[in-house]
């Protein structure tokens, strides 16, 4: 529920809104705006519901009471209607920018993950990314250099200047990874880890959070609302592919209709992750071009110095030249579309 206050309501009038909520034994959240006013994020008992709407309604200074009927509030347009503009060091997700992510799979080693920052930062894109604790379906497989991919993580976000994300697997692990990096990730495995989204948002850094191989809309939204809950706002949502309905020819489905649905039901910026939502390193350009016209807030794409020497993903790794015509075309694309991109 949220209460619309009227243009000019006193700091008085808003408190007595607030002390009704308090009263019924909810939680008013204050919500300073262009238009003041103030929101319930928390279910409300159905049968307090009518009466409750009707005591605020008549208060002075009060406009209307809207219900927000989705399940999820916080990261709802009925309860936001301006778009989240999530910045981290000059680098805004949000409206009019279009934010290219590019990095390896995996942190390597220091000479990998320079060489491919320098990439990065040669075509123009703004934020580096690299794992350091990967999820792997085997754990045989390569599980990422821990701390020291952290450690050689922020050495060259610092030498390079770009603003960087990685991923936390757990809560347990949030304090860690916040201290070495500008963003944390969440990835798709754990978009349901409730304690670890809680961690997360508790941390205060903008978090990048990635969609469960089968979540629906509504519980991407409801593990953003577990972020957002914790008081931080910084929330970039990532849609990176779903289950497939075969992996003959992709590892998932792209599901590109989720970033308009997203962008009609949610404030916050939804980026695209090509790479993991195709698997093939030919077909990343054609999706990061279609998600940008999607209308998409930027992509996240995985290039390698060498893919064929990568531990993790290199079928899907653009090569450092791929990397660098991607980034062009996609600024040529942006152009037209009055998008600062990079
Ligand atoms: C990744 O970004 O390297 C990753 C593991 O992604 P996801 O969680 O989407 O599989
Ligand atoms: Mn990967």
């Amino acid at each position: 529920m949220i209460v619309l206050m009227q243009f000019g309501a006193t700091d008085e009038q808003v408190h007595a809104v607030c002390s009704t909520i308090t009263a019924h034994g909810l939680s008013p959240l204050e919500m300073p705006g262009e238009h003041m006013a103030v929101g319930i994020p928390s279910t409300i008992p159905p049968e307090l519901r009518d009466p409750l709407a009707g005591v605020l309604g008549s208060l002075p200074g009060v406009g209307s009471v809207i219900h927000v009927s989705k399940s999820f509030k916080l990261a709802s347009m009925d309860w936001q209607r301006t778009r989240t503009a999530v910045s981290i060091k000059g680098v805004t997700f949000g409206p009019g920018n279009f934010v290219v992510i590019g990095g390896p799979c995996s942190v390597e080693s220091y000479e990998q993950f320079s060489s491919a920052a320098k990439i990065v930062k040669a075509s123009g894109s703004t934020v580096l990314r690299g794992g350091a604790f990967k999820p792997r379906t085997s754990p045989y497989s390569f599980q990422g250099l821990a701390e020291e991919g952290l450690q050689i993580l922020k050495q060259v976000g610092e030498e390079t200047g770009l603003v960087t994300v990685s991923e936390v697997m757990s809560g347990e692990m949030v304090p860690l990874v916040a201290d070495y990096v500008d963003i944390l990730q969440i990835g798709a495995r754990s978009m349901q880890n409730f304690p670890l989204l809680i961690e997360a948002g508790r941390s205060g850094k903008p978090v990048f959070l990635k969609r469960g191989p089968s979540a629906t809309i509504d519980e991407f939204l409801l593990a953003a609302e577990y972020v957002l809950n914790q008081n931080n706002p910084n929330v970039i949502l990532c849609e990176r592919g779903v289950i497939p309905l075969d992996r003959a020819y992709t590892r998932n489905t792209l599901d590109l209709s989720a970033v308009p649905v997203l962008k009609e039901y949610s404030h916050l910026p939804i980026v695209v992750d090509p790479s993991h939502g195709t698997g093939v390193a030919r077909y990343v350009k054609p999706m990061s071009l279609a998600a940008m016209v999607a209308g998409a807030d930027g992509v996240m794409v995985e290039m390698h110095p060498n893919p064929r020497t990568a531990l993790s993903d290199g079928s899907q790794a653009l090569t450092p030249d791929q990397f660098a015509d991607l980034v062009a075309e996609l600024k040529r694309l942006g152009g037209f579309q009055g998008l600062s991109v990079g």
